[in-house]
């Protein structure tokens, strides 16, 4: 379903977890973030896209590769791919598309595209690479904390920021890689939103914000949780370590691993426990 349209961009939300698809119509392209995660679901972005892309290139940009994010790669096969160099060089490629095998086994999901890694073509390896097209600027920043493999892109002259896994309206920071570069992260965040005009900003999952003013907010939002989060893990607190695991929207199995997982990076990384043994 739209989530969320203006005169360039249509955000499209998957029934699963609130994940975004953003399809950006720029004069001169047509860009695809993230395609996801059923088939009707991938199949109604492609009718939007079969619809306003007339002769424009075409796209696709992923976040990061994480295999919801991933899920629909195929059902664009002439696109071109945008990509962070850590999705390039992904250590897990075949894992994720186990994950994406798994997920579709269990519900029984036929795709009409084959599941596939992306190939990138276009490799962000640094902060505020660009890629300029006509009157279009996108603007890149390596966004790792969540993932190794993040990306932030800036549209420009359009004002959309497509942050992926970051800034979201409920959903708590999930670390899974670093703590510290996702505190960084969150910095290079307020940044953007000091050096860019940013007229709205699209999260992975969750909605749309559309004023800086709720940009700001999100940052923030993440930030405290980490702060405190942090402060309760140095101090062994473990009432607080609860109290902020309740806060996490939608309490389940997957927030209560989430949950552990964060204290267990944020042990590692500012306690100097090690790591669990794989
Ligand atoms: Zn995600």
């Amino acid at each position: 379903m739209i989530q969320f349209q203006n005169q360039y961009i249509t955000v499209f939300q998957s029934g699963l977890y609130q994940t975004t698809c953003t399809v950006v119509e720029a004069k001169e392209f047509v860009l695809v973030v993230d395609p996801n995660w059923l088939p009707a679901e991938v199949e109604e972005i492609k009718q939007h896209v079969a619809r306003i892309q007339g002769k424009k290139p075409l796209l696709l940009l992923f976040t990061h590769g994480d295999f919801d994010h991933i899920i629909g790669y195929r059902a664009f096969p002439s696109a071109k791919v945008i990509g962070s160099k850590g999705l390039a060089g992904h250590p897990d490629k075949r894992k994720t598309l186990e994950q994406i095998h798994e997920f579709d086994n269990d519900y029984y999901i036929e795709r009409p595209y084959p599941i596939d890694f992306p190939e990138v073509e276009f490799v962000v390896d640094e902060d505020g690479k660009k890629l300029v097209l006509g009157e279009t600027t996108m603007t890149f920043y390596l966004a790792p904390g969540h993932t190794h493999d993040g990306i932030f892109t800036v549209i420009e002259p359009l004002g959309v920021w497509v942050a992926g896994d970051y800034l979201s309206d409920f959903e708590l920071p999930f670390i899974s890689h670093s703590v510290k570069e996702y505190q960084n992260t969150l910095r290079k965040a307020s940044t953007i939103l000091d050096s860019h005009n940013i007229k709205v900003m699209v999260p992975g999952h969750g909605q749309t914000a559309s004023s800086q003013e709720e940009v700001l907010k999100r940052i923030q939002l993440a930030e405290n949780y980490l702060d405190q989060l942090i402060a309760a893990v140095q101090n062994e607190n473990l009432g607080i370590m609860d109290e902020l695991e309740k806060q996490m929207a939608y309490p389940s199995k997957f927030t209560k691993l989430s949950h552990q997982e964060n204290i267990s990076i944020i042990r590692r990384e500012y306690k100097g426990d090690r790591p669990p043994a794989r």
